[in-house]
């Protein structure tokens, strides 16, 4: 009898700890989406709020956990850095993505985040399709599930944008998916040769149908524009004006306006851009069969249009808001196609953004907030004089962009000069500029370490080997940009701070104003998968998301 007793133990006891493992591994989602949405600020969700339907927006933050106090902690805030920080979870100081286009001090040229001229495009012959993630030097977290999952878990990366759908997807995705549309492209969606040798079936399927032609129709406000309390009025002086028409009010017909836009760029340049995300995604999650098995697959979706809408008309306008009350309506499409076809309860999904944006400067202006415009000519040419009268020298600077400058290193050797004297005559000369709030030599970055505020912002953006030999940061509402529309690049609470939404398996619902950054997104969906982290990782898992 006692004999029994153990024995009966012993089984319980093995069994309770094979079922703690079973659940464990049960908490593994079938499918992970990740979505970006190009420059959501956070106030975007709370301001519309009212607007939104229950399947959206609002089912994230009703069933899931709602980070309310989510920035990015690097400048600059740009795409390209934005969609590698969320998903390799650190800044460009590590993961080498130090702006959308940056100078190359070896190459001696700029260079584009994602371009790679060893691959060919699949699906064009532009060079939008000679892309790939090689310049980003650190995994994602997508890559560490290939690699936990012995390549079996599959991941697929969408985007408008070409650096939205290959940064997030990393360098072991099955397929990164991107219209073409840049360049008068023929409105395709195409990839690479980095990723396979010709586009599957189901890409080349929805390229025939004529899925991206239809949109070329009237893009009027979803609901009567009278109920859009919560922007400026249409009709105003801070918005861009579409080619081929004389105010940027509503309606816009895309079909009469494509010819004058750049063709399928109108599309990207509209809500029907993110319409358009939609339509593919679900075309990928079916041709994919993305989630149909316990091995974890991951998509990642960027929607690239609320970033076009957001800089041609800004934060206030009516277009911004009818963006977001469209883009809310493809987040319940895509949601129920996922209850679906992968099961309610079966997959995780987190929405952030890869930066914020700043309200048009020229609008801050007429309401007396500090703010305005930096003019990059009359920037360089005070410059290059105040270097011509101090060093006697006339090209000592290779380089202006992204706020840093990069010096000619070879001529100052050349002029017997010493490198960090240089950099500091520069800082000093340019900190009596009226527009620039700061300014820090790459030597002053290099040998200390800033613990808070922008400086250190500033240094998790600082790269040693890609970054320039100064560094610039201009007072907040400052941008280098055109007078009509905005833009984003800072480290100020208007850039950093984005909605974070996790829902979905293995989520509890809940939600904190605790202060959460960009880079611990990725370990966090680490966490909840049980796989590495990405290699360079500097984040950590916000376990109280989790269920
Ligand atoms: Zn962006």
């Amino acid at each position: 009898m006692k004999y029994i007793l153990y024995a009966l133990f012993i089984f319980l006891l093995v069994n309770a700890s094979f079922a703690q493992r079973r659940s464990e591994l049960n908490k593994r989602p079938k499918l992970v989406v990740g979505i970006v949405v190009d420059q959501m600020r956070y106030d975007y969700l709370t301001r519309f709020i009212n607007k939104y339907g229950e399947g959206g927006f609002k089912r994230m933050i009703s069933e899931g956990f709602n980070c309310k106090n989510n920035h990015f902690n690097y400048i600059p805030t740009y795409t390209g850095p934005g969609h590698a920080s969320v998903f390799t979870g650190t800044t460009p100081k590590n993961h080498g993505v130090i702006a959308n286009d940056w100078f190359d001090k070896v190459l001696n040229r700029s260079v584009n985040c994602v371009e790679d001229n060893t691959v060919d495009p699949l699906g064009t012959t532009s060079i939008d399709g000679k892309k790939s993630p090689v310049r980003m030097v650190a995994t994602t977290f997508p890559d560490e599930n290939r690699l936990f999952t012995q390549m079996r878990g599959k991941t697929i990366g969408i985007s408008i944008k070409h650096r939205g759908a290959i940064l997030p997807a990393g360098h072991t995705a099955n397929g990164a998916y991107w219209f073409d549309y840049e360049h008068n492209g023929k409105g395709n969606w195409i990839s690479s040769t980095f990723y396979m040798n010709k586009l599957p079936q189901w890409v080349q399927d929805f390229n025939s149908s004529d899925a991206a032609e239809s949109y070329f129709k009237v893009w009027d406000t979803f609901y009567d524009i009278n109920t859009y309390t919560e922007s400026g009025s249409d009709e105003n002086n801070y918005e861009r004006v579409f080619k081929g028409k004389n105010q940027p009010i509503f309606p816009y017909d895309l079909n009469e306006l494509k010819e004058s836009n750049g063709n399928f760029k109108i599309i990207a340049d509209s809500p029907y851009g993110n319409n358009l995300t939609t339509d593919f995604s679900l075309a990928a999650i079916d041709g994919e069969e993305l989630g149909k098995d316990d091995i974890t697959d991951i998509l990642t979706i960027s929607y690239s249009s609320t970033d076009k809408v957001g800089h041609d008309f800004g934060v206030n306008s009516k277009e911004i808001e009818d963006v977001y009350i469209r883009l809310d309506k493809d987040l319940e499409r895509l949601f129920n196609v996922l209850d679906m076809k992968v099961g309610k309860g079966d997959y995780t999904v987190f929405l952030t953004a890869d930066h914020g944006v700043v309200d048009v400067p020229h609008y801050l202006q007429s309401l007396k907030i500090p703010s305005g415009y930096i003019k990059y000519k009359e920037f360089k040419e005070k410059l290059n004089a105040f270097i011509l009268e101090k060093f006697k020298a006339t090209d000592l600077i290779k380089n202006i962009s992204n706020d840093q400058i990069f010096l000619n290193r070879t001529k100052i050797r050349d002029k017997g000069l010493e490198l960090s004297t240089v950099q500091q005559e520069i800082v000093n000369e340019i900190i009596s500029y009226k527009e620039i709030y700061k300014a820090y030599t790459a030597t002053a970055l290099s040998n200390n370490s800033f613990p808070a505020g922008v400086e250190h912002l500033l240094q998790n953006g600082y790269n040693q080997k890609r970054s320039g030999d100064i560094l610039t940061i201009p007072f907040p509402g400052y941008i280098f940009y055109r007078k009509t529309g905005t833009t984003h690049g800072s480290g100020f609470n208007y850039d950093t701070h984005v909605p974070l939404l996790f829902f979905g398996k293995g989520i509890k619902h809940g939600q904190t104003f605790q202060k959460t950054v960009i880079t611990d997104i990725a370990p966090t969906m680490s966490a909840l998968l049980g796989i590495s982290f990405p290699n360079v990782s500097t984040g950590k898992p916000l376990e109280f998301v989790f269920d």
